[in-house]
């Protein structure tokens, strides 16, 4: 492939060559200009040389790691910041100069004029307040500061951002909070650099208004719970233990001429019309298929982008969808797992754009074919333990292994409706509970092997003494795990994969914090009480540690047995059974949401300071307001498009039989109306159901956030799928040149 800065190729590039686009010409010329231009493309980057500079040289390159901080900072200053960083300890506020200082001159070095506070608010999105390194120094000039104070905290006006009533507008203020355990970095543009700082976003009485301060208040409370288990099995460093995350991110690549040539993309990020193209993923020739070449070379850059960001990435590959793929970094510790994960996105829709091509992130871009999921792989470990739901090989490694295994498995039965709820978006609403993601049931798969290990132990640990060849923890009869514990399963919400939890509910466009979040609360919660029940059977003495264990995993088992479903979570059959099992189904997020602030995760998220009451409430406001907002932008979208693009589009053609039906009786010719027909009745259907959609859009009332997030899934999402419905029959009718939108088959296929 040639590679080109050459203007008329970028002119091709952006489409100048194609059919002119002017205010007269038909829609159907603005899909022909996206296919054009689709189809000349040629890339205007310069290569990119990974013999000249080798991955491994970039990787970390724009971080203030440790490396880093080693280098510039004198030695106790070093040392207590790696203390803060790596076992959690306060931070002392007195080496906050001399550090902002360091950052300071390996920013400038590398080119930054301004720093930046970086903050995740509720939206779910990544923020940023930019700030010039310039003072002026009183005498004309200007000198570059930054001081400890500016590197701790920063104040942006926090009125725009949703805290779901915390903060009444006039009290404006919002602090940003220095984070030292995610390291600064450079963000790079062709015109300089900016140092970013990762922060926590908390209003002026102390509450956290962002997604970052209590995925570090839950890393807290896990870590303390954990100590307590290992512990008991005589295990007393206290090094650290983390949770542990690494997200799978799927997403959608169309060219941007499609995107732009489609409003709804535009402003939804999904398509809100489209007939279902004749091929579709059927032929299953996608999934791990050979990557095109100019979407290889797209993925290339951006992994060069993330390398130098030191995001970890590993893995690439096609999905299942025709023209979608996935990335995945290995894992990190949560919290830097959240905060590269949101890098990661936003690079993604940067560097696309560079090839011609827009990133879509949206869990249902398109129906019909697969959404998008984020697979959230979690776990737990420290420095010193390692992964600790990694199986191991001796006895003794399995029970431990199975205890923390086991409240798990408590934690997402006793959850399960606050797991269903963190995973609740509009968007992911299109992808759960349809016969392709996993069902909106949230159930455990643990493998064959490894439910079988639980039956045995309840099995036995329900008689008094045990029946020989039975499952003993502790001792020599339990044979080591299958690392591999037995084969995967697609269909289920919440997979145990060998040494991990796969989480798969959660929807590509979200933040994985909150998931997160619950994740680390719901198993600190469970290791509380594993540990209480241990240390209680115990009483201090070792000896007593198998026997306790034995009878805690029978009993844990015996109760959450119901959440463990190793089958098709698909099926019908399943959706039956889990029901007898008095698990939840939470069809919708309108369902699922409210589960958020019962009682039972008010008292959880409070008892480990993970989240206040009033913090808890403030998020369910949010997010049902958002689902609100969502719905009601799709709807007004919706009718948009309907009125102005496709009704036109559809009366044109319904014009042309009927002049063609006219123009033949005139002659003497029979003409069969079959075509016109349909076409005039698919014309009314649309224009009444478009009537119907406004309607219930201005007859909605203004109750409770709840009730309005219940209209719009009741009456607004139905009466938006039967304007959906006939648009869609009359893209079959319509004749092709009319036709005002790209379709299916051209954003998916044409590359
Ligand atoms: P697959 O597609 O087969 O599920 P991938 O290799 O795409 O697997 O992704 C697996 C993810 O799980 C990677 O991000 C990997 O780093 C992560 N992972 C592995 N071990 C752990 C762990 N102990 N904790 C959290 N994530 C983990
Ligand atoms: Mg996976």
């Amino acid at each position: 492939m040639a590679f080109s800065t050459n203007e008329s190729e970028a002119a091709v590039r952006n489409g100048a060559a194609a059919a002119p686009v002017g205010p007269s010409s038909l829609g159907g010329s603005v899909r022909m200009a996206a296919i054009s231009a689709v189809t000349n493309y040629r890339p205007i980057s310069p290569p990119l040389n990974f013999t000249q500079t080798p991955a491994q040289e970039l990787f970390g390159c724009n971080v203030f790691g440790k490396a880093q901080m080693k280098a510039r900072l004198p030695k106790p200053v070093y040392k207590s910041l790696i203390k803060t960083i790596e076992a959690g300890a306060k931070l002392d506020p007195a080496t906050a100069d001399v550090v902002a200082a360091a950052m300071k001159d390996w920013a400038i070095e590398k080119g930054a004029t301004h720093y930046a506070h970086v903050f995740f608010p509720l939206t779910g999105l990544t923020a940023e307040k930019h700030d010039s390194f310039l003072s002026p120094d009183g005498d004309g000039g200007a000198v570059a500061e930054f001081s400890g104070k500016q590197l701790i905290q920063g104040e942006p006006d926090g009125s725009s951002f949703p805290s779901g009533g915390i903060r009444a507008t006039f009290e404006a203020r919002g602090y940003t909070i220095w984070d030292v355990t995610s390291p600064a970095y450079i963000l790079e543009n062709p015109n300089g650099t900016t140092l970013c700082i990762p922060t926590a976003f908390v209003s002026w009485t102390g509450e956290a208004l962002d997604k970052k301060t209590p995925l570090l208040r839950s890393m807290q409370a896990l870590n303390g719970q954990a100590q307590r288990i290992l512990k008991l099995f005589g295990k007393t460093d206290g090094a650290f233990v983390a949770s542990t995350a690494g997200p799978e991110q799927e997403y959608f690549l169309i060219d941007r001429h499609f995107f732009f040539a489609r409003p709804d993309l535009l402003n939804a990020g999904r398509t809100l019309f489209g007939a279902k193209p004749p091929k579709g993923q059927e032929f299953e020739d996608h999934y791990f298929g050979a990557i095109p070449e100019r979407v290889l070379a797209f993925m290339l850059d951006c992994e060069r982008e993330l390398f130098k960001l030191g995001i970890p990435i590993k893995t690439r590959h096609n999905e299942v969808a025709p023209a979608q793929y996935e990335i995945a970094p290995v894992f990190e510790s949560a919290n830097l797992a959240n905060d590269h994960q949101q890098l990661v996105m936003i690079t993604l829709k940067r560097v696309a754009e560079k090839y011609g091509m827009t990133c879509l992130t949206h869990e249902k871009p398109f129906a019909g074919v697969n959404g998008s999921g984020k697979h959230v792989n979690w776990s737990l470990g420290s420095a010193s333990q390692g992964n600790l739901l990694d199986p191991g090989d001796t006895p003794h490694d399995n029970a431990q292994f199975l205890v923390f295994c086991a409240a798990v498995m408590r934690a997402v039965y006793k959850f399960q409706g606050l797991l269903r709820a963190v995973v609740a978006t509009a968007g992911n609403d299109h992808r759960l509970g349809a016969n392709e993601a996993p069902p909106a049931i949230i159930s455990i798969f643990l493998g064959d092997q490894l439910s079988d290990v639980f039956n045995q132990i309840k099995a036995g640990g329900a008689k008094s003494s045990l029946a020989k060849g039975t499952l003993n923890v502790g001792v020599d009869v339990l044979p080591p795990l299958p690392k591999d514990a037995g084969d995967r399963n697609r269909t289920s919400p919440f997979a145990f994969t060998g040494n991990r939890f796969e989480f798969r509910a959660v929807g590509a466009n979200q933040s994985i914090a909150g998931p997160l979040v619950a994740m680390n609360t719901i198993v600190a919660e469970s290791l509380d009480y594993c540990a209480t029940k241990l240390e209680q059977a115990t009483g201090g003495d070792p000896s007593q540690l198998n026997a306790a264990i034995q009878s805690l995993l029978t009993e844990i088992y015996t109760e959450a047995e119901p959440i463990v479903f190793n089958g098709d979570g698909y099926s019908e059959a399943w959706h039956k059974e889990a029901e007898k099992r008095g698990l939840l189904n939470l069809k919708s997020s309108v369902d699922a949401l409210p589960q958020i602030s019962t009682p039972e995760t008010k008292t959880l998220f409070a008892k480990y300071n993970v989240l206040s009451e009033r913090e808890v409430d403030s998020r369910l406001d949010i997010y049902l307001h958002q689902y609100c907002l969502v719905v009601l932008t799709e709807a007004k979208l919706m009718i948009e498009i309907a009125k102005k693009s496709i009704f036109p589009a559809a009366i044109r053609y319904q014009n042309e039989l009927a002049s063609t039906c006219a123009n033949l009786k005139l002659v003497g010719y029979e003409f069969d109306t079959d075509t016109l027909d349909q076409v005039t009745e698919l014309v009314k259907s649309l224009q009444d159901s478009i009537a119907v959609l406004k309607k219930t859009l201005v007859h909605h009332s203004g109750g409770s956030l709840l009730e309005e997030s219940r209209f719009c899934n009741d009456e607004i999402l139905p009466a938006m799928a039967m304007v959906r419905k006939y648009a869609d029959e009359l893209e079959g009718w319509v004749a092709d040149d009319l036709w005002p939108l790209p379709t299916y088959q051209e954003m998916l296929f044409i590359k």
